[in-house]
């Protein structure tokens, strides 16, 4: 059982936090954010007790005992079938949906398990949540330098790196009321479309705000080194590398302008360019 049942301060407190201030989550007929579907089920600190089967723990411990000692949470899907609003009563049971066959991949061989777990209330289903891991046995690192961490692309922000690729550094545009974004999302915040198209940035920019790492040193990176928050001239803020300035003279309100630099074989990153020039 649902620990509450959906209520309005939960809502307001995901709104929140997400900075998402669609209507339709406020005022008398209000509705949960479907994306919440996952938190009416949570335990708390305190759990849910008993109740739930050892099932998940046994097939973990065998994967372990085969060598699959590491794990990696993989995805998400999930599916709404109606909107939840304030008193919905929750219910919720989990089964395990599938073990892949052994697979290979970059982290190491292993089997993908994907967890279901179908939400209802008062009796009826609402919506579904998977929930996929991979427990697998470590690969052993075949580099000996340390790689610089990959961008994880997927179909919400493929098209960022593509304008990477190609040198352009491309702002989402909602199609509905106009509002640009950054980072990209599937979604606008203001209105609630799904629909957009890109504008691609100018590459001006000023230093918002920043800060010089200097520990902890990640392998792959070199400190002392400055990270900005930069504004764009088109509105948005990113966050990036400030480079071409020595980190002890990166200052708010820098003029900085897009640049690109490559990294390894396969990525490279935008970057924001101060000094001269
Ligand atoms: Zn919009």
């Amino acid at each position: 059982m649902g620990k509450d049942p959906v209520n309005a301060p939960m809502i307001r407190h995901w709104c929140e936090a997400m900075g998402d201030t669609h209507p339709a989550y406020t005022g008398p007929d209000a509705i949960a954010p479907s994306t919440m579907l996952q938190v009416w089920t949570m335990g708390g600190l305190s759990g849910h007790g008993g109740g739930r089967s050892d099932a998940y723990d046994e097939l973990l411990a065998l994967l372990d005992r085969a060598g699959c000692t590491a794990v990696v949470a993989t995805d998400c899907e999930q599916e709404y079938v109606r909107d939840l609003r304030p008193g919905d009563a929750i219910t919720f049971d989990a089964v395990i949906e599938s073990v892949s066959p052994r697979k290979t991949t970059k982290l190491g061989t292993g089997h993908f398990v994907t967890t279901r777990m179908d939400v209802r209330a008062d009796g009826a289903l609402v919506g579904t949540h998977r929930f996929r891991i991979l427990k697998y046995a470590p690969a052993r690192p075949r580099r000996t330098t340390p790689e610089r961490p990959r961008p994880v692309i997927n179909r919400d922000n493929a098209g960022f790196w593509d304008g990477v690729a190609a040198h352009r550094l491309l702002i989402q545009r909602c199609t509905g009321c106009g509002t640009l974004r950054f980072p990209w999302l599937p979604g606008c915040n203001t209105c609630g479309s799904g629909e957009w198209d890109t504008v691609a940035s100018s590459g001006e920019g000023t230093v918002y705000s920043y800060v010089v790492m200097h520990h902890p040193s990640f392998p792959a990176f070199d400190p002392p080194y400055a990270v900005g928050l930069i504004e764009l001239a088109e509105g948005v803020r990113m966050i990036s590398n400030v480079v071409g300035v020595p980190y002890g003279e990166v200052r708010i309100g820098m003029p900085v302008r897009l640049d690109f630099v490559r990294v390894d074989e396969e990525l490279e990153l935008p970057v924001f360019r101060g000094g001269a020039g």
